[in-house]
């Protein structure tokens, strides 16, 4: 006997149900905070970060009507994105370490890279961008502590790499992103980047974009006003270790 696994079986039909009632709690963490927030719900965007999850989770929770997916490896990404290219229009954003060797097949699938964080990367992803004759919408990745390990732009650095962007003609300068500090009060490490972000808008009034927040903080991100929470646990479970 085998047991199935496509769209119609138990075992599919268990998972269905499992991403609706996560969707749905995030759903409501999202809403809850906003109000908190006196912000309405629309202004934030719920990017579903489904690396090392299979191409059917992203298919099940884009039918429940979940539209951005988050990757962090350029094959995977890739490969997911191929297979998914069947079904509703899906943007992809790319929320890994970038290499520089990568860059060109990222602008490919991608509608928007979170973590553009040295200048030479720029020329790799335009030329790839152009390729695709599309804009890419770039944020810079914000180191708030100046860990080396987690990548990111010191803020002093971030207005340089900002205009390099603005400057580059297929790629869109949208905004900021950061990950909070493990060490640091969550609140303080995203009121740093609301503080980075409002001087990038100053550059670049149209750079509206603020990626912050993850299934553990995206409430103290949406106060200090995240524009787009970047949610993986809290909607699929638990990783499997990333062999590499
Ligand atoms: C994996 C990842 C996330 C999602 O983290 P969770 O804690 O699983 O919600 C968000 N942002 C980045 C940059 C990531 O690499």
């Amino acid at each position: 006997m085998t047991v199935g696994s496509g769209p119609t079986s138990p075992l599919a039909a268990g998972r269905v149900e499992e991403l609706r009632v996560a969707l749905a709690a995030v759903r409501d963490r999202l809403a809850a905070a906003c109000a908190a927030a006196g912000r309405a719900s629309d202004e934030v965007t719920l990017v579903a970060v489904s690396k090392t999850h299979p191409a059917h989770d992203v298919r099940l929770l884009a039918e429940l009507g979940v539209r951005d997916f988050g990757e962090s490896r350029d094959q995977e990404a890739r490969r997911k994105s191929g297979e998914l290219a069947d079904g509703p229009q899906l943007r992809w954003h790319f929320v890994g370490r970038l290499q520089r060797n990568k860059c060109r097949s990222i602008a490919r699938y991608a509608d928007c890279v979170h973590t553009v964080d040295r200048p030479e990367l720029c020329d790799e992803l335009e030329d790839g961008a152009a390729r695709t004759r599309r804009l890419l919408r770039c944020l810079v990745q914000v180191s708030l502590d100046g860990d080396p390990v987690r990548g990111g732009m010191p803020a002093r650095d971030v207005p340089a790499l900002a205009d390099r962007i603005s400057a580059a003609a297929h790629l869109e300068l949208a905004g900021v992103m950061a990950v909070a500090p493990q060490a640091w009060d969550p609140a303080r490490a995203f009121g740093e980047l609301h503080a980075v972000a409002e001087r990038v808008r100053q550059q670049a009034p149209a750079a509206r974009v603020i990626s912050a927040g993850m299934s553990a903080d995206l409430e103290p991100a949406i106060a200090a006003g995240a524009t787009h929470v970047r949610v993986g646990t809290a909607l699929f479970g638990h990783r499997p270790p990333i062999l590499r």
